[in-house]
């Protein structure tokens, strides 16, 4: 290839998409530096040998957004099949609906009730309201759905999803999900949703196929920093700290583990997700990937599972989720001053803007990124002081 103009470090979903953008609207170059061995970041899925099975290597991805510019862009790449995510989860030998809904209130207070019984009664759990908006995760949860249910499915779930005290984790975590009270249990809202007919694997491919962006898998941007060829602009969607040496302390990561079986069973578990909400059972999701294409014709002898052990980062556990305590997201914005100095290089995705994207977002956040920083940048316009993405929302 001849010399880029255009060097991306993550090949995930941020990444292929300035690289598809600036390749594809540009006409320019693109090398896109991938330390794991495909492209896809943590969305990448592919087939399981034994089962012929499509999983998501890195835990169940679905697809879900409001965004018509998002879900356009997505479907040039592949169509998407109608699922629909519904979880349930397990407490001490029973299982709930998830999120919390009329069917989960019922079953949980063993009574049948009606939308206003079950508000009256989470009014009452909840206790009196303070008066000021909840300031942690425990506070959001009980407020929402009072202190039972908080202790039965959030708390051992979130301890382990963390490994921090959810006082000290903020209440945007558990807004994702939302409470009803009717009998609406599906886990997202969205007007678009599903999983890509292709597979996550077939659809980000197809990105990365764009002509003008090459991809080097297996290749550490801290490994080959020194011989880059030259370039105009650099993106960087690895963990922000690492990218400045963790000069300013290291930030809180969570990672997750999978461990797969395969199982002889045609139907393992009835659907594609289960929580395991208590702490004494140490994995907090098993997720069976057959359910995710219920248009594809799988063997039905056997199946594939994986179960979810959330940890800390380790050599087979890169940094997924950032864990953002009041005190990370101090280090954050220590670490975001730093980002501004460096004129050539934008800091994009999850772990290099340290927020909690899912993938829409990611996309939605590159797309925004391209029209406002990289496109002005490339095409000798200025670019507004602001508009250095690490400040986006
Ligand atoms: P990533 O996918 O993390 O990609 C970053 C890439 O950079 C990685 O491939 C990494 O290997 C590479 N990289 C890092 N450092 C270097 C380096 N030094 N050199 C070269 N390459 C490097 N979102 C949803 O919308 N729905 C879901 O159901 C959903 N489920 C999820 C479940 C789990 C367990 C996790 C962890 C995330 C989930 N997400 C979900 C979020 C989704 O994975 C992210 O939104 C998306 O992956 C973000 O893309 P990204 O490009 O920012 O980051
Ligand atoms: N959560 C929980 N119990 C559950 C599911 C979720 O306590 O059964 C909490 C937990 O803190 C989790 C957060 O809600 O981290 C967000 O859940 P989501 O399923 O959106 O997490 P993700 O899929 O991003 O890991």
């Amino acid at each position: 290839m001849a010399e880029p103009e255009v060097i991306v470090v993550g090949a995930g979903l941020f990444g292929l998409t300035v690289a598809e953008r600036v390749a594809a609207e540009l006409g320019l170059r693109v090398l896109v530096l991938e330390r794991r061995s495909h492209p896809g970041g943590n969305c990448h899925s592919e087939t399981d040998p034994e089962t012929g099975i499509e999983v998501h290597r890195y835990g169940s991805h679905i697809f879900h957004c409001n965004d018509e510019t998002v879900w356009r862009y997505v479907n040039r790449f592949s169509g998407f099949n109608d699922y629909r995510h519904q979880v349930w989860t397990v407490h001490q030998g029973r299982i709930f609906s998830m999120p919390i809904n009329l069917g989960t209130l019922c079953a949980f207070y063993g009574r049948t009730l009606s939308p206003d019984q079950a508000r009256a009664l989470i009014a009452r759990e909840a206790g009196e309201p303070s008066g000021r908006p909840p300031q942690n995760l425990e506070d959001k949860a009980v407020s929402a759905v009072g202190r039972p249910l908080y202790e039965a499915l959030i708390r051992g779930y979130t301890l382990k999803q963390w490994d921090t005290d959810p006082r000290l984790l903020p209440p945007e975590i558990i807004s994702r999900l939302p409470v009803r009270y009717g009998f609406d249990n599906r886990y997202f809202n969205d007007r678009y949703q599903g999983i890509p007919l292709a597979g996550y694997g077939g659809l980000l491919a197809r990105m990365a196929a764009t002509p003008g962006v090459e991809i080097r898998l297996d290749t550490d941007f801290f490994s080959v920093r020194d011989r880059l060829p030259a370039h105009r602009l650099l993106v960087y969607t690895g963990p922000i700290d690492r990218y400045f040496g963790y000069g300013c302390g290291h930030l809180g990561w969570r990672a997750v583990r999978m461990e797969r079986e395969v199982v002889a069973s045609g139907d393992f578990q009835g659907t594609a997700v289960v929580n395991y909400a208590d702490a004494g059972i140490p994995w907090t999701r098993i997720h069976e990937f057959r359910h995710y294409h219920p248009e594809r014709r799988y063997q039905d002898r056997r199946s594939v599972i994986f179960r979810e052990f959330p940890c800390a980062p380790a050599a087979d556990a890169d940094p997924a989720y950032p864990i953002r305590t009041a005190e990370n997201r101090r280090l954050f914005e220590a670490y975001r001053e730093r980002a501004h100095a460096e004129t050539d290089t934008v800091f994009g995705g999850r772990l290099g803007t340290y927020r909690y994207l899912d993938m829409h977002q990611a996309i939605g956040s590159a797309l925004k990124c391209f029209e406002t920083v990289i496109r002005p940048r490339l095409e000798g316009r200025p670019v507004a002081a602001a508009a250095a993405l690490v400040d986006q929302d």
